[in-house]
């Protein structure tokens, strides 16, 4: 069986959890059995567990991402998101230390969050991420909800931090949709980022179908133009968009079996060192 790895998963398992509407449009139940259950299925060996948005503008507390990574044995390893203030960032780096051996990465919520890429507020947070060499996901692209912020969104924004720091892994999520070319140049430019294709496929509006199309096309198009498919990430995004769309997308992809396994598992076993 193909292996694979998911590197963008959420849960909280709680009523006032923001994806809960997401799930819903995708027939999920959206708990850690069904996740599990549906990571099996797939051959999914391994799943990063980042915190889901909550109702209002907060996100699950960190410490019960990693409560559920403990429940999952092992299949899932936590991602802990940071928020910009200076008491957040502080809790975030405590607890990354206090789990040293599970935290994987950290993840800034772009676009949700009133700060960008290079406030200064995150500046403690990038320091040990390099030093310890975890990488950090930005939210980059089209937001959830239509409140979003999109000028703080925008994957260019990431080109600055990523020539100033140029030992910090950094991983765009849901390829910067619909900006896929600036992201192209993004990974292309520059060694340490990277992007996942996560989250791109929800419900079912007009045009489904086309509109799959034309992200395979998209994607496909920026592993040309980059000249490999060496910084590129499998995930889901779950409850966001259901696996089986996840893994038909990279099905689509008309690139060489050697890539679509690099994007699978290959590229996120390296680069998290999993
Ligand atoms: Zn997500």
């Amino acid at each position: 069986m193909q292996k694979i790895i998911d590197a963008h998963v959420h849960l909280s398992e709680r009523q006032d959890d923001a994806l809960i509407r997401f799930a819903q449009v995708n027939g999920l139940r959206y708990t850690l059995d069904e996740l599990l259950g549906t990571m099996e299925r797939y051959g999914i060996m391994r799943g990063l567990l980042l915190s889901p948005p909550l109702q209002g503008a907060t996100s699950l507390p960190n410490d019960k991402i990693i409560t559920l990574c403990t429940r999952s044995d092992g299949r899932l390893a936590p991602v802990i998101t940071v928020e910009p203030t200076p008491k957040d960032v502080k809790a975030a780096l405590k607890l990354a230390e206090e789990n040293k051996k599970e935290v994987k990465a950290f993840k800034i919520r772009l676009g949700y969050v009133k700060a960008s890429a290079q406030s200064p507020v995150f500046n403690g947070l990038y320091d040990y991420a390099e030093s310890e060499r975890l990488p950090v996901l930005f939210h980059t692209g089209d937001t959830a909800f239509s409140t979003g912020d999109l000028v703080h969104s925008h994957p260019l924004t990431l080109d600055g931090l990523a020539n100033k720091r140029e030992g910090l892994t950094i991983i765009l999520c849901h390829f910067g949709n619909p900006w896929f070319e600036d992201v192209a140049e993004l990974i292309y430019k520059h060694p340490n980022v990277y992007a996942d294709i996560s989250g791109l496929i929800t419900g079912s509006k007009g045009y489904a179908e086309k509109y799959v199309e034309w992200l395979a096309k998209k994607i496909s198009e920026a592993i040309y133009f980059a000249g490999g498919a060496e910084k590129i990430i499998f995930g889901t995004d779950y409850p966001v968009t259901k696996h089986s769309e996840a893994l038909d997308l990279v099905r689509r992809l008309d690139v060489e079996e050697v890539d679509r396994e690099k994007i699978l598992w290959r590229n996120a076993e390296r680069v998290f060192r999993l």
